[in-house]
C-alpha cells in the first residue's frame, strides 16, 4: 500500500490507475488509523511503518493519530539492521529509510538506528534500489532478521511491564524449530553491518 505514498509516484502523469492507487492507499490508511484509535482506546499498541520520505505522513487520519498521547515517531536506516540485495554490481547493504509510529516506547527505541556510515570512517557501500528488479524489490520488501527480533523484544518489553505476560512467557519455545531451520535463506550470506563486507555465514 505504501507504493501509492510514493515520491516516485508522485512524479507519474495523473491516470486512472495512479488515482485509484491512491484513494485505495488513501482508504486503507483511514481503516488502519482507527484500529489504532481502537487499540490506543483500549490500552493496547499498535505499529505503523511507510517509507520516511511517503507523503502519506502528511495525511489528516495520521496527523490524528500522531497527536494522541502516547504516540511517538522513529526513523531507522534498515541497512542498520543488516537489510542486503543483489543488483548488477553485486552484494550490498540496502539504505531504505523508514519511519515508525507506535505507542510502544520500548518498540521504538529498539528501532532508532541509523546508517553507521553517519558515524563511523568505514563506510559501506548501499544498493542502488533504481537498479533492482522485481525479484530484488520483493527481496527488500522483506524485514530483516534483526529487525523483526527488535519489534518483539520491544513488544515482549510492553506487555511485561504492563503485568499482561511473565519474562517467560513470550520468545522461542523448545518444541519450535530455529529460525535458521524454518529461514536458511536469511542465514546464506551475513554482512558486516559496517562495512558491508560478506562474511563467513558458516
Ligand atoms: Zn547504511
Amino acid at each position: 500500500m505504501c507504493a501509492a505514498f510514493s515520491p516516485l509516484m508522485a512524479l507519474n502523469p495523473k491516470t486512472d490507475n495512479v488515482r485509484q492507487a491512491t484513494e485505495q492507499g488513501v482508504q486503507h490508511l483511514f481503516f488502519v488509523c482507527e484500529i489504532y484509535k481502537t487499540q490506543i482506546s483500549r490500552g493496547r499498541f499498535f505499529l505503523h511503518e511507510h517509507p520516511k520520505a511517503a507523503t502519506s505522513w502528511g495525511l489528516w487520519m495520521i496527523k490524528e493519530v500522531l497527536a494522541m498521547e502516547g504516540v511517538v515517531t522513529v526513523d531507522c536506516d534498515q541497512c542498520a539492521f543488516g537489510l542486503w540485495c543483489t543488483n548488477g554490481v553485486g552484494e550490498a547493504l540496502v539504505k531504505k529509510p523508514t519511519k515508525w509510529m507506535t505507542n510502544a516506547k520500548a518498540i521504538a527505541v529498539r528501532l532508532d538506528r541509523k546508517c553507521l556510515n553517519e558515524k563511523s570512517e568505514e563506510k559501506h557501500r548501499h544498493c542502488d534500489l533504481l537498479k533492482l528488479d522485481k525479484k530484488g524489490m520483493r527481496v527488500i520488501e522483506r524485514y530483516p532478521v534483526a529487525l523483526a527480533n527488535a519489534v518483539s523484544k520491544g513488544q515482549r518489553v510492553e506487555l511485561a511491564q504492563k503485568g499482561e505476560l511473565a519474562t517467560l512467557e513470550a520468545g522461542s519455545h523448545v518444541d519450535e524449530p530455529d529460525v535458521w531451520q524454518t529461514h536458511p535463506e536469511y542465514y546464506e550470506s551475513i554482512y558486516d553491518a559496517n562495512s558491508g563486507t560478506k562474511l563467513d555465514a558458516g
